[in-house]
């Protein structure tokens, strides 16, 4: 449905010099369908980071050229600067945006991997959802030694490089690259410019917590005294328990409140294999994959959260908001809204809109602007700055410009009766499939929450879900199936004077026609969906709605009759006996099942119409 996307977040070993970085952001740009989104140079960790997005393949490509050319511009001989670093591209990160799976953006990072091995020479490890071996899964362990310890890294079979030689280049170092989780970076607003207000919340809801404290004055945690570890005296930081050995702590912190005290000690860089005592204490904070600080902004004269969600998959922007929310309100302060600064992926704002829809009571599964602007509202996110759909989401679902689904219903009339041979029937049965999506979702949306059962509930949600994936899906097959034809007449205008002139129109006709066969019949098997979400809301819906579920089944079956007429037509012309027969089997089938499933739905529906009508009527019914 969505395009594929990926984003490519490389980090360049040079932060000063506009010229050097400038030309490895014009090696990303020239390739085409890659779109440069941010470059952002750091003159004091003296490197660069780059965004970029696009479907896959581009984008890999785009990573490989930016790769060639830092090792070519750059010299690491004689680079320093504050950041942690080990090559001209130093990270080299591939993360799932829409329509992508981690294991694709891992592949990625192992094909570039491999091709920077062969075509450069360069040592190139793997690391996080790439890694090869579990040590190698953290950047910081892959990095440690850095460049000036990479000659002796390379020495040690430990660190054989996943690509590449393991040997030493002077100029370029070492690549790593990998695939990791979309970060989102997100901030919450407060109704106040003091920025320890904001602090006092951030340190509780980022996963390395706060350092522990008790017998606070007011509530904000910091008003409390700070705790340290001494010797017979080992305060837990989330209770008010002392405990006599560290051990003895360990274990009440795992038993009693479900968390690793070692693991969170390290997390603020405290070795507990090195003794404690004299250190402070900490308590955990709500969230993993959670960074956090308060900060003041000046443009807004307000007091933020500044917080990074790096798996928004575990810890949504919702969750952390609303907890905000609460521990804003225990402190008497107001949460006025939130922002994201960049891009946000289409799910992640997307599950933020279903959870306050449900919140609400109502359906999560509306159309996708009433999805966004749920979210938007919610969240506030237009409260210190705009919120532009189009600039802020990646992976938004296209509404396609030339769209015949986005004509008025005149035009769209107009349109089909003119003497052309598209749109024809093949698009109108998307349309009606689509019509048929539309009004399964209505009568499922509308008995939301009147249901007799948690199962009815359910049947319900399922069959709205259903109601609003197929009706986009099957608008975007109205314009589909429109240029699917095209593609096969455009092959038949192609010339035809010589032999192999004559054997290429053949075999472009020959393709155009298998476009033309794939379009109407995934038409057709959403069709055959469309008939039994609207089957499955009717028999759990209002009964006032019936008659918008049956005339829903029956816009679902003739979109799939419409659908396997148009392979029909278009197989006969196609020479591959064993794609048309197959093919026209399967269309068989689907034709028997959805005719006994359009029987039954338009039975029930008649028969409950039947039972309405003799009520009025005052006659008994058996
Ligand atoms: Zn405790």
């Amino acid at each position: 449905m969505s395009q594929p996307i990926v984003e490519c977040v490389p980090n360049f070993s040079e932060g000063r010099d506009p010229a050097k970085i400038r030309l490895i952001t014009d090696a990303i740009a020239a390739v085409p369908g890659v779109r440069l989104l941010d470059v952002d140079p750091g003159p004091d960790t003296h490197r660069t980071v780059v965004t970029f997005v696009g479907a896959p393949e581009p984008v890999l490509e785009a990573a490989f050229r930016a790769v060639r050319t830092a090792s070519q511009v750059l010299d690491m001989s004689v680079h320093h600067g504050a950041h942690p670093r080990m090559g001209a591209t130093d990270v080299c990160p591939f993360v799932p945006v829409a329509g992508v799976t981690m294991d694709d953006c891992a592949e990625l990072a192992r094909r570039l991997g491999e091709r920077v091995g062969r075509e450069l020479e360069l040592p190139v490890y793997l690391y996080e959802h790439a890694a090869s071996r579990p040590e190698r899964r953290n950047l910081a362990a892959v990095r440690k030694g850095e460049y000036e310890g990479l000659a002796d890294k390379l020495k040690d079979p430990q660190w054989a490089p996943d690509y590449g030689p393991a040997r030493f280049n002077a100029r370029a170092g070492a690549l790593i690259t990998g695939a990791r989780e979309f970060l989102i970076a997100y901030n919450v607003t407060l109704n106040s410019r003091d920025k320890a207000h904001a602090t006092d919340i951030a340190f509780s809801l980022r996963e390395r917590g706060r350092v522990a404290r008790r017998g606070q004055t007011s509530a904000f945690y910091s008003s409390g005294r700070e705790l340290r570890y001494a010797e017979g005296c080992f305060p837990c930081g989330s209770c008010a328990l002392d405990a006599p050995t560290f051990e003895a702590l360990e274990a009440h912190c795992q038993e009693v409140h479900g968390y690793d005290l070692s693991r969170l000690l390290r997390l603020n860089e405290i070795d507990a294999a090195q003794g404690v005592v004299g250190q402070k204490a900490y308590m955990p904070g709500l969230f993993p994959h959670c960074k956090a600080i308060g900060w003041y902004v000046d443009s807004y004269k307000r007091a933020q959260l500044s917080i990074n969600l790096t798996n928004y998959r575990v810890t949504s922007m919702e969750a952390v908001l609303e907890a905000a929310r609460r521990m804003a309100a225990e402190r008497g302060l107001v949460v006025t809204g939130s922002e994201i600064v960049g891009l946000v992926p289409f799910q992640a704002l997307a599950a933020a809109g279903r959870f306050y829809l449900r919140q609400q009571g109502k359906s999560p599964f509306v159309p996708v602007p009433d999805l966004l602007e749920t979210a938007v509202f919610s969240m506030g996110l237009a409260d210190v700055a705009p919120f532009d759909l189009e600039k802020k989401v990646l992976g938004l679902p296209a509404r396609p410009a030339r769209a015949l689904a986005a004509m008025t219903c005149a035009d769209l009339a107009d349109e089909v009766s003119r003497a052309t041979p598209a749109p024809g029937g093949g698009s109108i049965a998307a349309l009606a499939g689509a019509m048929g999506a539309a009004l399964a979702s209505m009568v499922a949306n509308l008995a939301q929450g009147r249901t007799r059962s948690p199962q009815e509930e359910d049947t319900l949600l399922e069959a709205a879900e259903q109601g609003q994936r197929l009706k986009d899906q099957l608008l975007q097959a109205v314009d589909q199936d429109a240029d699917a034809f095209n593609a096969y007449l455009e092959a038949r205008r192609l010339p035809q004077g010589s032999a192999e002139e004559r054997a290429a129109r053949q075999a472009s006709m020959q393709e155009g026609l298998k476009l033309a066969v794939a379009v109407p019949w995934a038409t057709a098997q959403a069709c055959f969906e469309v008939i039994r979400a609207a089957d499955r809301a009717m028999a759990s819906g209002n009964p006032a709605s019936i008659t918008d579920a049956l005339v829903g089944a029956q816009m679902g079956f003739a979109g799939l009759r419409g659908g396997i007429w148009n392979v029909l037509i278009n197989l006969k012309d196609i020479d591959d006996p064993a794609f048309t027969d197959d093919l026209a089997a399967r269309c068989a089938r689907l034709l028997t099942e959805a005719r006994a499933l359009l029987e039954g739905a338009v039975a029930y529906g008649d028969g409950k119409l039947a039972v309405m009508l003799d009520r009025k009527l005052g006659k008994e019914t058996p």
